[in-house]
């Protein structure tokens, strides 16, 4: 009896069983894209208020600048 689910990734069948440690992901690279797109969401959202803080003063610097 082998069930197989698609890959969120990817969309490539997986087995689902012992043969696949990543499941429901295909490979060990579509499980860590997947949890590195949210992170990265997460992140760009932290970097995004630091951004409108540094960003002015770096503009200005570069006005500066002949
Ligand atoms: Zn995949």
């Amino acid at each position: 009896m082998n069930r197989t689910v698609s890959c969120p990734r990817c969309g490539a069948p997986v087995p689902w069983g012992a043969e696949s440690p990543f499941r429901p992901f295909c490979s060990e690279r579509c499980k860590m894209i997947d949890l590195g797109a949210w992170a990265n969401e997460e992140y760009r959202v932290a970097v995004k208020g630091e951004d409108e803080e540094t960003d002015p003063g770096s503009a200005e610097s570069q006005r500066d600048a002949p």
